[in-house]
């Protein structure tokens, strides 16, 4: 998909390891509800993608002009 980026998409967060800023090319994509609890009392997970990736759900953020 021509100019889709995980990093223009609407569903991509900053991704935070205790409270710093990790990896400047990853973020969590939240377009589904966390998954995968490593264990029943942990939250669950929120996948980390690439900054430069991109998956069928993309969905750019809206501009000024939208
Ligand atoms: S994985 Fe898909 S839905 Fe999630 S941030 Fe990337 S393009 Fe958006």
């Amino acid at each position: 998909m021509a100019n889709a980026k995980c990093e223009s998409c609407r569903f991509f967060d900053e991704h935070k390891v205790n409270g710093a800023m990790a990896a400047a090319d990853e973020g969590l994509c939240r377009f589904n509800p966390p998954v995968s609890q490593p264990e029943p009392k942990s939250p669950g997970l929120w996948p980390v993608v690439g900054a430069a990736d991109w998956c069928g759900h993309y969905t750019p953020e809206m501009s000024a002009a939208e």
